[in-house]
């Protein structure tokens, strides 16, 4: 699982701030109790001495072993002391204590080098929220998808309802989203402006999001918007810079609303160049268009339309303007 690297230091920010929240925290109530119970301040200072004691003690030959277990049970007994001071006085026996968020890894992220679960989580929290807020991602989901908006009549063609077609269509990426790994297929959804295209494809990024996987989802004008503005920018610590390299290598790429932007010949290299260089580097990528393959060669390329036809999943979406109905409702 890759993160951003915008991802990766929102993280480290968070697990540092809130270490030195706890901390100065400590410090304060440290501060505030020893003014209200003098006793506890002589307590901390003897508790301090002990480890002095250690040391001289084993500088001179002392017994480790007896010497390091009496001292474990003299500070034990001092802290015991503490704790009922402060209970005495209405407060936690444990108030003098550091109350970090994760008390596993002391909000360092780490144990033992390793990553801690309070690490692990926070990356998935920043890269779900990240990717929430642009895009429609923590509104749509596969549980206020509504299929009655679909006619529940059978096409004349085919005789077979939009709706239960869309059923099918639902299961299918609910299945996706909950089974995706970096193997999974790239997939073309396809059908007029309406039909929930979005929906779904959003309902899949937030799910694939909660099992840890980095998603980009964004309109492909967006995007390109992005591709532009970090291959025409001169300065070298432009917001954009990483833009092309991140949509090549995020887990899963997300490109709603595909030709709607305006062509030039930047934007059909640049798409075609990660198109391809995801395939090459075989990631999935979601695209989502109200454009059929023969649109596609004509307005991209006959290149971009081959790359989609031999390597992406067809998925048509059924139904009249399912925005049209809701409004209805
Ligand atoms: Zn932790």
């Amino acid at each position: 699982m890759s993160y951003t690297r915008e991802t990766l230091a929102a993280v480290e920010r968070i697990l540092a701030e809130r270490k030195t929240a706890a901390e100065s925290q400590q410090l304060e109530r440290t501060e505030q109790i020893i003014a209200e119970i003098p006793a506890v301040a002589v307590l901390r200072r003897k508790l301090a001495s002990t480890m002095t004691e250690v040391i001289k003690s084993l500088g001179s030959g002392g017994d480790a072993g007896s010497l390091i277990k009496d001292i474990s049970e003299k500070n034990l007994e001092i802290q015991k002391e503490i704790g009922d001071l402060l209970e005495a006085k209405g407060y936690e026996r444990d108030f003098l204590e550091t109350k970090y968020t994760c008390p596993d890894c002391k909000d360092t992220g780490y144990i033992n080098g390793d990553s801690c679960s309070c690490r692990l989580a926070l990356l998935k929290e920043v890269a779900f929220g990240s990717l929430r807020s642009n895009s429609p991602v923590g509104r749509a989901s596969f549980d206020n998808f509504r299929l009655d908006y679909y006619p529940d009549e059978p096409d004349e063609a085919t005789g077979v309802s939009p709706r239960a077609r869309m059923e099918q269509v639902y299961n299918f990426c609910k299945n996706y989203a909950e089974d995706f790994d970096l193997d999974s297929d790239s997939l073309y959804l396809w059908g007029s402006t309406g039909l929930g295209k979005t929906h779904l494809a959003s309902a899949i990024a937030g799910e694939v999001a909660k099992n840890g996987y980095q998603v980009i989802f964004d309109s492909s004008s967006n995007l390109l918007r992005r591709l532009e503005k970090e291959h025409f920018s001169s300065s070298r610590d432009n917001a954009n810079d990483g833009a092309q390299d991140e949509l090549i290598r995020c887990d899963l790429l997300i490109i709603d609303d595909f030709g709607t932007e305006f062509c030039t010949q930047f934007t059909v290299s640049a798409v075609y160049n990660v198109i391809n260089s995801r395939l090459n580097r075989n990631l999935p990528v979601i695209i989502n268009s109200n454009l059929d393959i023969e649109a596609v060669e004509k307005i991209y390329s006959e290149r971009i339309a081959s790359r989609i036809i031999g390597n992406y999943r067809y998925i048509q979406f059924f139904g009249s303007d399912i925005r049209q109905i809701k409004k209805n409702y």
